[in-house]
């Protein structure tokens, strides 16, 4: 079994070093194992290593894995970041004509991989020490699906382009007015019809610094499309969308694909990615460790083996447990004790208006908001959480309330042990370890990536005593897992406690997870909105859905929730029925 030393020098405490070299029972007998280099930085070397763990199990920062790992997978990787670096094994391969998705944690490898499909990372088989030639890395995919495609790529008969994941870097790297900035990437000539298709008119003379997370995604969603490419390459491109965008973006994904264009697309908003894709590929490993990349599979049967943690055809149990999808066909028995209760409320903020019906929250009610943006949700938030007063109407609110906003510090000097203080030793066992943070205790929260700070920061907030927990997209960043994950955790808390909760989101699988009650937001996004409901979860999501005009029903073998096709079988006699949403 080939074995890899993986040493996360980020974390890895380099007064350790030593300690490692003494402790090491190669070194001890004589020969090099672990060292440290000239940079000061340890190194091991997988060669002569024999797994013995000692040096893990010492490591208090947790930031060594020694992993020996099945031959036939990971004979020898497709990329390695640097000496003990991360490991890619296998790349997927994008098709002609098809929607093609990758799906996987976050630290798994997808953004490498398409990174290294899209032209901008060579990979290194593995090889850190010297340059690799073209000729080299045709060889190591002979008999490959991705030796064609590069083939292809070094012969000019295809092209492509590709959207990066992080669109909030790229006010740094670009500067001008949105129309400028795109108009020059109009390589088609077909800036006016983008940005129709993509609601950007609005922000075409806005400076590209001068937009919101959403509108900066759909701004270079236009600029990767306007480029001539055969292969279109997106990661992540749902997020800072709301759901409404999100099925606007995916149609108009799917609407570039063509006999002689495909597309390759990362994304952890599993319903969009069904709606999206025709197959996909599974990414599995050990975070910040290695990756592996399934064979091809339907889109379907694909994200059914991800949620079983199994993959039959290759005999691959990546995950213990299943996730699955309980059919809430038994309500449990619900409090009648009641925590907060408004009706009327009004509030006008410039020009935009909020408004609400008359609604109240029990204790034990675990409730989902379902919503455009700039339509008054974070208004409502404020409202219920008494930060701020409505002009007109009655809240009524004896609860003490805590509240994870949608954007979080990032520039904290405290370390997260500081931040979470208390609620350390007091829940441990149903937070801190649930949600993996034990192992980011001793590092600064402005060092944290998005996913660990969003970890934090539901901790941090579901730690505060409180009798109504306001969860302002608590998706955000999060992978699949994770997101199941905190839904589950934030669901027995609320019972735990006896507490009640109310979560703003965009991801419909996510809120369906755990959503018992909704309430739902229309109006004109920057104009105006109306709160309504709570409603229970069925007549919440078949308003909320009828207004999107998108049926859902549930997967025979996962249970998740699935958009049907536009203009299928199931979506017509669904929308006849009124039967939005699957019961
Ligand atoms: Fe040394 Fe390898 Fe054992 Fe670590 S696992 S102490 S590097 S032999």
């Amino acid at each position: 079994m080939p074995r890899i030393a993986v040493v996360d020098r980020e974390r890895f405490n380099p007064e350790n070093t030593g300690l490692m070299i003494n402790l090491c029972p190669v070194n001890r007998q004589g020969t090099e194992c672990i060292t440290r280099a000239s940079d000061g930085k340890i190194y091991i070397d997988e060669k002569t290593c024999i797994g013995c763990g000692i040096c893990v199990n010492r490591d208090t920062e947790k930031s060594i894995a020694i992993l020996n790992l099945p031959e036939e997978l990971c004979s020898r990787p497709v990329h390695r970041h640097g000496k003990n670096g991360f490991c890619l094994y296998n790349l997927p391969a994008p098709e002609l004509g098809k929607v093609v998705g990758i799906i996987g944690r976050n630290s798994i490898g997808k953004s490498t991989a398409l990174n290294i499909l899209a032209g901008m990372l060579k990979p290194n088989l593995g090889n850190t020490e010297s340059e690799i030639n073209n000729e080299e890395v045709m060889e190591f995919f002979r008999g490959n699906e991705s030796r064609k495609f590069f083939e292809m790529l070094k012969a000019g008969s295809i092209k492509v382009s590709y959207k990066p994941q992080q669109v909030d870097l790229i006010p740094k790297r670009v500067s001008g007015k949105v129309r400028e900035v795109l108009s020059k990437l109009d390589e088609k000539n077909i800036l006016d019809k983008v940005v129709s298709e993509l609601d950007l008119e609005r922000v075409l003379e806005n400076d590209i610094n001068n937009v919101s997370g959403g509108e900066l995604q759909r701004i270079a969603i236009a600029a990767c499309v306007l480029k001539k490419a055969s292969i279109y390459f997106f990661d992540e491109p749902t997020s800072f969308l709301d759901i409404k965008q999100r099925i606007k973006v995916s149609k108009f994904i799917r609407g570039l694909v063509n006999q002689n264009t495909g597309v390759m697309v990362v994304e952890h908003d599993l319903v969009i990615l069904d709606y999206m894709t025709d197959m996909v590929y599974l990414m599995y490993g050990q975070e910040g460790v290695y990756g592996v990349v399934s064979g091809i599979k339907a889109a379907r049967t694909g994200i059914n083996s991800y949620l079983d943690g199994y993959i039959k055809e290759e005999n691959m149990r990546f995950r213990d447990k299943p996730i699955k999808f309980i059919e809430k066909t038994e309500e449990r028995k619900r409090s009648k004790e009641l925590r907060v209760s408004w009706e009327g409320m009004k509030k006008s903020l410039g020009k935009f208006s909020f408004s609400s019906e008359t609604g109240t929250i029990n204790k034990e009610d675990v409730i989902g908001i379902l919503g455009e943006n700039g339509i008054g949700k974070t208004t409502f938030m404020r409202l219920i959480a008494g930060v701020d007063k409505p002009d007109a109407g009655i809240i009524n609110e004896k609860v003490v309330v805590s509240y994870k906003p949608q954007y979080i510090d990032t520039n904290s000097e405290e370390t997260v042990e500081e931040i979470l203080k208390d609620a350390i030793s007091k829940y441990s066992t149903v937070l801190i370890n649930p949600l993996g943070i034990e192992r980011l205790l001793a590092r600064k929260v402005k060092h944290l990536s998005g996913g660990e700070l969003q970890r934090v920061a539901i901790a941090s907030c579901l730690s505060k005593r409180a009798d109504l927990y306001l969860l302002d997209e608590p998706s955000a960043y999060l992978d699949i897992e994770q997101r199941l994950m905190v839904s589950k955790i934030l669901y027995d808390f609320i019972m735990h406690t006896g507490t009640s909760c109310i979560v703003v989101d965009h991801d419909l699988l996510f809120l369906d997870y755990f959503s018992e009650r909704l309430i739902v937001f229309e109006g004109k996004p920057a104009i105006k909105g109306e709160a309504k409901g709570p409603f229970e979860m069925a007549m919440g999501m078949n308003s909320f859905l009828s207004g999107l005009g998108i049926t859902f029903r549930r997967d025979p073998d996962s249970g998740r929730p699935r958009a049907n096709k536009p203009g299928s079988v199931k979506d017509r006699e669904q929308k006849e029925a009124g039967n939005y949403y699957y019961t």
